[in-house]
């Protein structure tokens, strides 16, 4: 298997500076998206970019991420403030075996698209995903809702940050978004859907969704990592999108957990 990536980020079309930040240096994948104003937010996203540099190759855990996390929080705290959120991918073996270390903190989001599938694999913590779990909100009025922009953690609050953690396997075909909320509040599921079906390659990808962002209005930040599993040379081109694969797919579950 091979990891082939595209990122693009965008001011947008409102705001007056960028906060979101991103970071793509295998084996980790990630987006922060800063809050608190100009300086601030932008310091604060670029603290967590900072600390996720350098990662063991094959080593990265859900210990070593808080660990990061942490001390982006000491360094956001004491220094410009503000407060950012981070969502990320990281390229690990288990038993022999490929996964995704997926983590996130905010209401930045992960996808994965598997075969023509499309699976949200990150929760959001904020107000609405609160009331969306309370059953008194539907995802589509969400992203109307003038709260939709709180989060309920953080990296920059006090105490430590408080990730959730997914470890999801990591096959051939699959692709990744990691997005920031001007990403998922201007765009449909079905169009973010849409638009990771494309065959392009992930560059293509990531530009396209930025585009449709900034069409749907561009009022926040817009940052998009797009992650592709292809065959390496000399591997089978198989992949989820085989007309002739009639294997039904599996792919456990391996449960959330929290730190
Ligand atoms: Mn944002």
């Amino acid at each position: 298997m091979e990891v082939v990536w595209g990122a693009r980020t965008d001011r947008g079309r409102v705001r007056q500076s960028n906060e979101d930040a991103y970071l793509t240096e295998p084996p980790v994948f990630l987006v922060a998206d800063g809050m608190g104003g100009y300086r601030s937010g932008e310091t604060a996203s670029a603290a967590v970019v900072e600390q996720f540099t350098d990662a063991p190759e094959n080593d990265v855990t859900p210990e070593w991420v808080s660990g990061c996390l942490a001390k982006a929080n000491v360094r956001i705290r004491d220094g410009a403030g503000g407060g950012t959120t981070a969502a990320g991918a990281v390229l690990v073996d288990r038993d022999g075996q490929p996964y995704w270390l997926v983590f996130n903190i905010g209401d930045s989001r992960v996808y994965l698209r598997s075969g023509q599938e499309l699976r949200q694999i990150s929760v959001d913590h904020s107000v609405v995903q609160e009331l969306v779990d309370a059953g008194k909100l539907t995802p589509q009025r969400a992203r109307l809702h003038p709260e939709r922009h709180i989060v309920t953690r953080a990296v920059g609050t006090p105490g430590p940050p408080q990730p959730d953690f997914w470890l999801v396997p990591r096959e051939l075909g699959d692709r990744l978004l990691l997005c920031s909320d001007g990403v998922c509040g201007e765009l449909d599921d079905d169009v973010i859907a849409d638009a990771l079906r494309r065959p392009e390659p992930a560059q293509e990808v990531a530009e396209a969704l930025t585009t449709l962002a900034l069409r749907a209005g561009g009022r926040d930040n817009i940052t998009c990592v797009v992650i592709d599993v292809l065959p390496s040379a000399g591997e089978p081109a198989r992949s989820a999108d085989d007309p002739d694969e009639t294997r039904p797919r599996h792919r456990p579950d391996v449960g959330g957990f929290r730190s």
